[in-house]
């Protein structure tokens, strides 16, 4: 259906942070297919436990156990909150677990988000999505969201004893990059506290490693009850989890969701594969030092005139079209990037990426927004 729009162009083969068209044009990639490909495209690692995986079972349903999902749910909450796991294909999913869960929590309860938000396309992350062009078409959408800016005051305001859940992205990533501020985050801790609601932080965007620590939430100051995990997951194949803390761990009971292809053993052997290349410490201060790196570079630019993010995650504001910009360093340059807004250009590429990259993209882009 057309519901994408694509650009020209077929890509054939990926190799850390190269892709090849079918031409054979070589592309450096600043976008890791939105931040999937953290560990860079093919890695070794992820294609050998896929393939070994794939050779030995690749599905029975969540009606009997597998040993991958099983020691993945470990591996997840031992390096996260300590609760439990609900495995689910997708970021959008992970949401709608996360959405469920807090609801059968405090029945009929209101889920605070906010504004520049995004959550996702299915109903509930798309009712948690507060954005007019992607909700009107919908509409009507599930009750019981309750939409604030990105405001102390407001958010507070907002929570009170009929609130099941503060839903938020750490650093919100498709409206450009947005680091919300500390003083935000730990507003939304002590309202959800005062009012015995849960705080979801959605790191489907920022987990993984890609702002510098595994999950974003580590370098917050703030412990969420909940959080939400996809895209780089699964190391390119589709997989997504909401991990819980241990308030939230024994919520849902057997029947009150579900999802037959969900934590199949080949996607978490490619999730294990992928949380040995991203969770390291070494890769970890790499992506912090190079994020920095390339933020300051991009701030020497002529037609850049305002950079954010943390870590791997950056957005460059620029003082002419982005899309346009998106479009001819694709084509001209073979940089692969893209746009959050008109004027506004966002960079996500692998973790596995060295110096050199981040200086080659620069001097790509350089011309373009000169
Ligand atoms: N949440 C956030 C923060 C996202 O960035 C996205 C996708 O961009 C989603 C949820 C939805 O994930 P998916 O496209 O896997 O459903």
């Amino acid at each position: 259906m057309n519901n994408y729009a694509r650009f020209p162009v077929e890509f054939v083969r990926g190799e850390g942070a190269r892709l090849w068209d079918s031409e054979g044009n070589e592309y450096l990639d600043f976008l890791a297919g939105i931040s999937v490909c953290n560990a860079g495209h093919c890695h070794p690692r992820v294609v050998a436990a896929v393939e070994a995986q794939a050779r030995a079972l690749m599905h029975v349903s969540n009606l009997y156990f597998n040993r991958p999902m099983v020691e993945l749910a470990e591996r997840l909450t031992g390096r996260s909150l300590g609760g439990r796991v609900y495995f689910a294909n997708s970021g959008a999913e992970a949401n709608e677990a996360a959405l469920k869960l807090v609801r059968k929590a405090r029945p009929r309860g209101e889920i605070v988000v906010l504004h520049g938000g995004f959550h996702g396309r299915t109903y509930g992350a798309l009712s948690a999505t507060f954005q007019e062009s992607k909700q009107a078409p919908f509409a009507p959408l599930v009750p019981g969201f309750v939409a604030v800016p990105r405001d102390p005051a407001a958010l507070d305001a907002a929570v009170h004893d009929g609130t099941a859940a503060v839903l938020l992205e750490p650093i919100q990533g498709e409206t450009g990059v947005n680091v919300l501020s500390p003083e935000l985050l730990a507003v939304a801790r002590a309202a959800c506290d005062r009012v015995g609601a849960a705080l979801l932080f959605d790191e489907v965007q920022t987990g993984m490693g890609r702002t510098g620590t595994l999950w974003a939430y580590e370098a917050t100051g703030v412990v969420p009850d909940a959080i939400t995990v996809a895209k780089a997951l699964g190391g390119g194949l589709p997989i997504g989890a909401l991990i819980s803390g241990e308030r939230l761990a024994d919520v849902l009971a057997p029947g009150d969701h579900g999802s037959t292809f969900a934590g199949g053993p080949v996607v978490a052997a490619a999730a294990h594969a992928a949380l040995d290349v991203l969770d390291d410490p070494a890769l970890l201060a790499r992506v912090r030092e190079l994020g920095t790196r390339l933020a300051e570079s991009l701030r020497e630019l002529p037609g850049v005139v305002a950079v954010r993010g943390r870590g791997l995650m950056i957005a460059a504001d620029v003082d002419r079209s982005a899309p346009d910009v998106v479009a001819r360093a694709l084509h001209e340059q073979r940089l692969v990037i893209n746009a959050t807004g008109p004027q506004t250009l966002r960079f996500l590429p692998p973790l596995v990426i060295e110096q050199r990259h981040v200086d080659d993209a620069i001097g790509r882009l350089a011309p373009l927004v000169s």
